[in-house]
């Protein structure tokens, strides 16, 4: 099939990459020309612009950082949304209901279809084809393009034909990780200052009722390694957890521990500590705590 793809990064280039493996046709366009080199090398065709990309096939699918950048990409001048080939449009990006619904609206008063469909599976599962695929919109359009999601995930699931649905599941499993991974990293470091190796806490962990991702997939690969290399920014989850409260309070929902978590990834964001790996947050209540 052809297709577009704009955003190449830890996420959006193996993507690619496995599109182009299975011998799809695939235009690109990143700001970063280093990542298009990349995918222009494996076989796919750089485009000048997101209007460009949408001007050459029907689909694109996008993969990108935060709402702002999407929403830019889409409707700004030289966005997709004037492209003259475009009829359906994929967010892979985890970027909260509001923007899906708001982009679906917008792209629809020209024809063209969305569907939701953040991932997860960190880029280890993009790079082998093993996501899950959470996707909103009309059924008919996730079957007719069930092959091409087929090719990056594993687990794929239509959760709903309101777009919009599969942000919201996503936020909510990232909020259950972000939680994880600080509540980890506080409970990790008590045990390291009590005198307990990282590496028997895990183990008991691991087989015991307090295990989660973040100590069966995360801290070993990442934070025991000192590696600090998962490849999903910080910045990242905070925006991720920071969309979930939001959509909570839009709904009227409570949420004191989300609340707090909140906190702690905006935190570590606010410390120029964005860039950085999501597993680094260790290193804050390690500096607190002295170890
Ligand atoms: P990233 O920061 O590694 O990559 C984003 C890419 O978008 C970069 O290559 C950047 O150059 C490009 N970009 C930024 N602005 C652009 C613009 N205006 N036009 C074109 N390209 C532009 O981010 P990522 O980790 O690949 O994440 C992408 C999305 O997937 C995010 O919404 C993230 O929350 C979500 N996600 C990430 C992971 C992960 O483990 N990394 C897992 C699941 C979901």
């Amino acid at each position: 099939m052809e297709l577009g793809f704009v955003g190449l990064g830890a996420m959006g280039l193996p993507m690619v990459q496995r599109l182009l493996a299975a011998k799809h046709s695939v235009v690109v366009f990143d700001l970063n020309r280093d990542a298009v080199a990349t995918a222009v090398a494996q076989g796919a065709i750089a485009a000048a612009s997101p209007l460009e990309v949408a001007s050459l096939v029907e689909t694109v699918f996008v993969s990108l950082p935060t709402p702002a950048i999407v929403r830019n990409v889409v409707t700004a001048t030289g966005g997709l949304i004037d492209g003259t080939r475009i009829r359906h449009y994929i967010d892979l990006s985890t970027t909260g209901g509001q923007t899906a619904k708001d982009m679906a609206e917008r792209l629809a008063a020209r024809g063209i279809a969305s569907l939701d469909a953040p991932v997860s599976g960190g880029t280890e599962g993009a790079k082998n084809g093993t996501l899950a695929i959470m996707i909103s919109g009309e059924e008919a359009l996730f079957e007719s393009l069930r092959p091409v999601f087929e090719v990056i995930g594993k687990n794929l699931f239509h959760v709903g034909r309101d777009i919009g649905q599969a942000q919201t599941m996503k936020l909510i499993n990232n909020l259950l990780a972000a939680t994880a991974v600080a509540a980890s990293s506080e409970a990790l470091v008590m045990g390291a200052k009590a005198g307990l190796s990282a590496e028997t806490m895990l183990n008991v962990i691991n087989v015991s009722s307090g295990r989660n991702m973040a100590t069966e997939k995360y801290f070993p690969a990442a934070v025991l390694t000192r590696r600090f290399d998962f490849g999903f920014k910080t910045e990242l989850m905070y925006k991720d957890v920071r969309l979930c409260v939001e959509e909570a309070e839009a709904l009227g929902v409570p949420m004191w521990i989300a609340g707090t978590v909140k906190q702690v990834w905006g935190f570590a964001t606010s410390q120029n500590a964005g860039k950085e790996d999501m597993t680094a947050i260790i290193k804050f209540t390690e500096g607190w705590a002295g170890v």
